[in-house]
């Protein structure tokens, strides 16, 4: 598994995003989540009780001196993406480092786009919506609109989350917001999952139909994961799946 050990990480160049500065509001020796997603590339939740985050005056610091010497070696980054080890709406201060981030990227980097990938289960938080709402690539994890398959690959922590209960949230955007989702099968605990199957992809789209998300990215396993029995799906089957997506007049990339 793999930890991201500092708070600003990169910059990586990668042929989809360009340049890209990651940022990692979660502690740099743990990984924390409101999901504990049986794919997740850090691994499993920790059980640490106390969480490190670094402060909001860290964040920004240590951000503006990566811009203004990225800028200076005319590195302009292309994107500054929040990820890390978990989940970054988790940071209590998260608005307010979006609100540092947007200003040091227009002092600096004009150009370049802010992303938030979250996994959705705190937009219901009204200063987590507002910052979501704030950045340029608001991309949000929908895994499956079958509540049992949803609640199987991503185990959410807290108990408030379903499947409507997402989609109502996710809704409120009003196609502010670029869904990502993760395609896979395997067995967990003796349950099998998979939810490329017909009725799973059926269900999907009729949930992308009520979200209307601006875009929709889709992939399967890349790296590995803390649960053994899980299967790639391949890049043929996926296109197979965007395809569907494209025909109900979706924007959608597939990662393979
Ligand atoms: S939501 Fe993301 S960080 Fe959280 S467990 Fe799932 S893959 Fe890992």
């Amino acid at each position: 598994m793999i930890l991201f050990d500092q708070v600003i990480f990169g910059p990586i160049r990668s042929r989809r995003l360009g340049l890209s500065l990651g940022v990692n509001l979660l502690p740099i020796d743990a990984k924390i989540c409101s999901f504990n997603c049986l794919y997740c590339e850090c691994g499993f939740n920790t059980t640490m009780k106390e969480f490190p985050f670094p402060t909001r005056e860290q964040v920004a610091g240590i951000l503006e001196t990566k811009l203004s010497q990225m800028v200076a070696d005319g590195e302009i980054p292309n994107v500054i993406t929040f990820a890390g080890n978990g989940e970054p709406t988790l940071h209590p201060q998260f608005e307010d480092i979006i609100d540092d981030t947007i200003a040091l990227r227009n002092r600096f980097c004009p150009s370049a786009k802010v992303s938030v990938l979250s996994n959705s289960t705190r937009v219901h938080k009204p200063h987590i919506f507002s910052a979501l709402s704030k950045v340029d690539n608001n991309i949000l994890k929908f895994d499956s609109a079958i509540d049992r398959t949803m609640k199987l690959i991503d185990q959410p922590v807290g108990k408030h989350i379903n499947v409507e209960w997402l989609i109502d949230q996710l809704r409120r955007f009003e196609g502010k917001l670029i869904i990502q989702t993760m395609f896979i099968r395997g067995v967990y605990n003796n349950e099998a999952f998979d939810n490329t199957t017909d009725v799973e992809v059926e269900a999907w789209l009729n949930a992308m139909e009520q979200i209307k998300p601006q875009q929709i990215m889709i992939y399967s396993l890349d790296r590995e994961a803390p649960v053994k029995n899980l299967q790639k799906v391949n890049v043929d089957e996926l296109n197979l799946i965007a395809e569907k997506a494209r025909n109900r007049g979706f924007l959608v990339s597939v990662a393979g």
